[in-house]
């Protein structure tokens, strides 16, 4: 399967369908990548040994298109909604982790709403001292669908930890997704997200944002810019 290479990240060089295809083949750990986990050293092999990794907003975007690939961007947010519409159709079982436990039954009521059929076996929210009886109950459970928003890295690192022990599952890492399918959270309209906007929308609505995204994004395009234009050693 083809990967492209992004500051040493392997990120799988898809469409949004051909990664909805690819990921109903497939089980293991789902990637939405964003410029600050490329700025994060400790992901790199959580991120290199994952099954699938789809390039998350704008900024990846860009990343690759100043490295000479064009891939299209893939909101998270949108390809893991459209895994929960896939295994509503085929009767197959989701679990959810992650968020206040206000927002994650929200998340499961208009889920729920959305799809009579969804069968939600396993619900956590996402602030837990201890992960181990988490890690038993979906053992036990071995849920199709795994959806962890914990933000990033501790998603990534949560489910690289537990997919072991799930060998026919598809274990996603959603960020805010949670936030926005309770209702709690907007999403950019669709103008904004059109113009790939997204991220300043939302720095915008929630200002502590741009403590996370300011110093990560500029140090992210100036090393790509470094990486395509200045030999290594200059
Ligand atoms: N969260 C959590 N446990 C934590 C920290 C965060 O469940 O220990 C949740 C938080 O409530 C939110 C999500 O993780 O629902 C992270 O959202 P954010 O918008 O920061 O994620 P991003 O999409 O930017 O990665």
């Amino acid at each position: 399967m083809a990967k492209v290479s992004l500051l040493g990240y392997d990120i799988d060089s898809l469409s949004f369908e051909g990664a909805v295809a690819r990921a109903k083949e497939i089980s293991g750990q789902v990637v939405t990548i964003n410029p600050e986990m490329i700025s994060n050293p400790d992901l790199l092999e959580v991120i290199n040994s994952s099954e699938l990794v789809i390039p998350d907003g704008i900024g990846v975007e860009i990343g690759l298109k100043i490295m000479g690939r064009r891939l299209r961007r893939i909101p998270g947010v949108e390809f893991a909604h459209r895994m929960i519409e896939e295994c509503a159709s085929e009767g197959k079982t989701v679990a959810l982790v992650g968020a206040k436990p206000e927002i994650v039954q929200k998340t499961v009521e208009n889920l729920k709403a959305e799809y009579q059929n969804l069968d939600i076996v396993y619900v956590h929210d996402g602030y837990f001292k201890n992960d181990e009886e988490i890690f038993k109950s979906l053992t036990d459970l071995q849920p199709r669908l795994v959806l962890c928003a914990l933000g990033s890295p501790k998603q990534e690192f949560f489910i690289n930890k537990v997919k072991k022990d799930l060998p026919n599952s598809l274990l996603i890492g959603v960020g805010g997704s949670f936030d926005v399918w309770a209702g709690e959270v907007c999403r950019a309209p669709e103008i904004w997200q059109k113009a790939g906007l997204e991220w300043l929308y939302r720095a915008i609505k929630e200002p502590e944002r741009f403590k996370r995204i300011f110093p990560a994004l500029p140090l992210f395009v100036w090393r790509v810019l470094k990486e395509r234009y200045i030999p290594r050693g200059v």
